[in-house]
């Protein structure tokens, strides 16, 4: 897959379209090698457009067999073929445009446009995959009616799926079938799908509020379908849930699933047929784990609420992704909040925020969540434009309060439905129900970077009045060498010697005991008066109310006090990690902070013994920073070190708890049934967690415990959690356990993907000679986003010791796999390239051996989206 040297795209030349497309008529004669499309389009000139201008419709890899305008074949100066598609010029005001295109879906390994996988034929058309079906204005803010008819061998493809609603089928001649799909939404060419194969269907209703019947509907390979039921109740869920939490009701009689084996992202929310990565629908207690159902639950809402936060009302370019998906990312997440996770779900979010977010804010492919340029959109569904986006969705609702928030939401779906428009329409709604100014807000949409805030506190006894000194400044970004000012909603309390929460009043409002500051100014005060004592500890940025680096200078008493203590349950965590974070940073920079290790663990000691800390919550509270995190706190770091400072301190600190690890242990055998409640998969979460750190802390008889875990176990949780504990131990009882899962679950791909990622992030032993066998596995395929992203994935991530090698062994040899990967799929190898991105955070040896790397990729002639990753990653 060679491409020329990509264009940048800019918002700035936004031009909306000059022709609108009132209807389209599409008829498929699918097969695999031969698949002719018939396109039917009537377009009009829309009003105000330049007189004149040309129609453009966009194409790739496509090959063109007939094309008439109103009944005849244009002529060959009015119909031009560029490398962007089709130019017509010289058209009437209306016309209609019949196409007839040929493509090839078994060729397709890209797995966008139309492409095989497993015996069916499917479609994946975000960004810009349809323009790989057929010619046509492949653009967001073109919306259209769809009606398509489907023709395929009856008994190969039984099942025929489109969007919308099915208004006709029969048979054909010659063993084959048709169907006829009508879709009354008009809707962009992104949210297009169809589906043919031979797929079992597990079915459900839905009765919506207002009474309408919804079938439901989930399509899987027949020996899959025992494994659907989470994701059907999951799905149930979600739409009573947005019903009630956002007043969103479903639209059409029926809403389908289908799962697919190979595929580049999570899920796909066209309109009325969501295609999913079939990971996020297959699920049963013996072989998903806890997240893997949390997950597919998620994934499930986040598609489903897209119905209206992203079809009902669209982006009008792809500038505006964050638009959408933004807040359909806070809409999941508050979803997860309410019905499954609970307080836990923010420690979560934001660990994945820091672990993932913060880097990509702090490198070379740092943009804003509603970027200005790009060169390849597909490489902008990044943790920015989705993880960021939802950041200030929330931070939006703690501006102007619940209440304005929800009327906001309304307002905006019922102005906005059927249309396609930006991010500023959406502020501009929130300032308007408000009654707020939002223009400094606007700022974090269009400036990159973490912000970094500092806090500081004087209190005067005397006055009882504590005064809090903000600071706020956002390093540079490419591109972006001047930052503005943003407003950061800093949610605080104060929590007394007691560990209770103390109330004062800040400014001229009412007594509290929690206050929103809001910090606009480069640097500002804020004064909390009427305080009778002293606060024991302040409890910043409760709930993660903002997506900044806060650095308060807190001691380890005062935040030792916010472990014990505080009520919200972010915070606590985060005082915890703030002190194990230091006392990694210590042993990286030798310095090895005895007082500090040994106030860790009286605080986790402590923890242990409480037992109104929730089982979940003290799972989290017990887990170090992610090493991803740890090396953000660097300049340059040996990840290597950092890893083995990490492991150090995990060492130290429990290791002197060993018996109180084990006492605090839930009873395994009641909590082993794979139950999706709260509370079962807390004590799970903590039984795994116990247990992967007494093994770390060389507790006496905790492999012996792994490997009974491993072997009673029922539910895949517990199982994982014992593979997990053992795998980078260099004991032989790693690898029976390993050896024993892989011939458990050869014939089960999604399962084996946890064996191939356990085995890959493995630093024991050879781990490049491992490395080899497992892409020499017959479970593996090259062609498979899952499979590939299961072994190099974690292999980069996890496994710093080969990765890292400091002869760059390990770049040179992802670099070569990466190049392997670009001819068959550009999407997953341009993703999968990041982490050699990252080179000027490490230590010199390593990093230039892996900017070594990353530019003898940058010769190979590669695809466009790991070009335009590559280069980004070097300038
Ligand atoms: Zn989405």
């Amino acid at each position: 897959m060679k491409d020329a040297t990509p264009r940048m795209i800019l918002l700035s030349d936004y031009q909306p379209p000059d022709w609108r497309v009132e209807a389209l008529e599409l008829r498929f004669e699918l097969d695999p090698e031969d698949t002719r499309v018939h396109s039917r389009l009537r377009v009009r000139r829309r009003d105000g457009s330049a007189p004149g201008a040309p129609l453009r419709l966009h194409g790739r890899d496509l090959q063109r067999l007939s094309i008439a305008v109103n009944g005849a074949e244009p002529s060959p100066g009015s119909c031009v073929e560029d490398r962007e598609g089709l130019l017509l010029s010289g058209l009437p005001d209306a016309a209609e445009i019949a196409i007839e295109t040929r493509i090839r879906p078994d060729a397709n390994t890209a797995l966008e446009g139309l492409y095989v996988s497993g015996g069916s034929l499917c479609t994946q058309c975000e960004p810009e995959g349809f323009r790989r079906i057929t010619y046509f204005p492949d653009r967001p803010d073109v919306l259209t009616r769809y009606r398509v008819r489907l023709e395929a061998d009856a008994a190969r493809y039984p099942v025929l799926l489109a969007n919308g609603n099915r208004v006709d089928a029969g048979s054909l001649p010659e063993g084959r079938h048709y169907a006829v799909w009508e879709d009354p939404f008009p809707k962009p060419s992104y949210l297009f799908a169809l589906v043919a194969g031979d797929l079992a269907c597990i079915a459900d209703r839905f009765t919506t509020r207002s009474g309408r019947e919804v079938a439901l509907e989930i399509y899987v390979e027949h020996h899959n379908r025992e494994r659907c039921a989470h994701a059907l109740a999951s799905l149930q869920r979600a739409m009573r849930y947005d019903e009630e939490a956002f007043g969103r009701e479903y639209d059409l009689d029926v809403y389908m699933i289908v799962a697919v084996d190979d595929f580049n992202m999570g899920a796909m929310e066209n309109k009325g047929l969501n295609l999913f990565n079939a990971k996020y629908v297959l699920a049963s207690p013996d072989t998903a784990t806890d997240d893997d159902y949390v997950h597919i639950e998620s994934v499930i809402a986040h598609e489903y609420f897209h119905n209206w936060s992203g079809n009902r009302v669209t982006c009008r370019d792809w500038f505006q992704l964050s638009l959408k998906e933004g807040l359909t990312v806070f809409r999941d997440q508050e979803f997860t909040t309410d019905c499954t996770l609970f307080g836990v779900k923010r420690v979560d979010d934001v660990q994945r925020l820091r672990a993932f977010q913060f880097p990509e804010d702090a490198g070379p492919l740092a943009h804003p969540v509603r970027p200005d340029r790009y060169a390849e959109i597909n490489n902008f569904y990044t943790m920015t434009v989705y993880e960021k986006g939802a950041e200030l969705i929330r931070m939006l609702r703690t501006l102007i309060g619940r209440d304005a928030f929800r009327r906001g939401l309304d307002r905006y779906f019922q102005r906005f439905d059927g249309q396609a428009v930006t991010t500023d329409d959406f502020v501009a709604v929130m300032a308007e129900v408000s009654g707020r100014d939002l223009a400094q807000f606007q700022r974090w949409y269009t400036q990159a970077g973490t912000p970094q805030v500092t806090a500081r506190t004087r209190f005067d006894a005397q006055a009882g009045v504590l005064q809090l000194d903000l600071a706020q400044r956002t390093p540079p970004t490419p591109g972006q060498h001047e930052k503005d000012l943003l407003q950061v909603p800093i949610r605080v309390a104060l929590l007394g010697r007691d560990g209770r929460r103390l109330s004062a009043r800040l400014g001229g409002a009412p007594e509290a005991a929690e206050w929103v500051l809001e910090l606009t100014a480069g640097e500002q005060s804020f004064q909390l008066r009427g305080l009778r004592e002293p606060p024991a500890a302040v409890s910043w940025l409760r709930g993660f109310s903002a997506p900044v680096l806060l650095e308060a200078g807190q001691g380890t008493d005062e935040l030792a006090h916010l472990v014990a203590n505080d009520d919200d349950a972010f915070a606590r965590w985060d005082a915890a990690q703030t002190l194990l974070r230091r006392a990694v940073i210590a042993r990286v920079e030798d310095a090895v902070d005895p007082r500090l290790e040994a106030a860790l663990t009286t605080a986790m000691a402590a923890l242990l013994e409480d037992s109104a800390v929730e089982p979940v919550l003290l799972a989290a509270l017990l887990e170090l920073p992610a090493h991803r995190e740890l090396m953000e706190s660097f300049e340059r770091a040996d990840p290597v070190a950092v890893d083995q400072a990490r492991r150090a301190v995990e060492h130290s600190l429990f290791a002197p708890l060993a018996e109180r690890l084990a006492a605090r242990a839930p009873e395994r055998a009641r909590w082993d049934d794979g139950a999706f409640t709260a509370e079962a998969m807390g004590q799970r979460r903590l039984l795994n967690r116990l247990l992967a750190v007494r093994v770390a802390a060389g507790g006496e008889g905790a492999l012996e415990e792994a490997a009974r875990q491993y072997h009673e176990a029922r539910s895949q949780t517990l199982a994982m959690g014992a593979l997990a504990a053992v795998n980078d131990r260099a004991e032989p009882v790693r690898g029976e356990l390993l050896a024993d899962f892989e011939r458990r679950y050869r014939q089960d791909p999604l399962v084996l993907d946890k064996w191939f990622a356990l085995e890959a992030a493995s630093q024991v032993g050879d781990g490049f000679a491992r490395l080899e066998r497992l892409l020499e596995h017959p479970g593996f395929r090259w062609s498979n986003p899952n499979r590939v992203r299961a072994v190099l994935g974690p292999f980069m991530a996890q496994n710093h010791r080969h990765f890292h090698r400091v002869d760059g062994a390990g770049y040179e040899r992802i670099a070569h796999y990466l190049e392997r990967l670009d001819a068959l799929n550009p999407q997953t190898a341009a993703r999968l390239v990041i982490p050699l991105t990252r080179w000027r955070r490490l230590d010199e040896a390593r990093s230039a051996r892996m900017r070594a790397s990353l530019e003898q990729l940058a010769g190979k002639g590669l695809s466009k989206d790991l070009a335009d990753v590559v280069e980004r990653g070097l300038a």
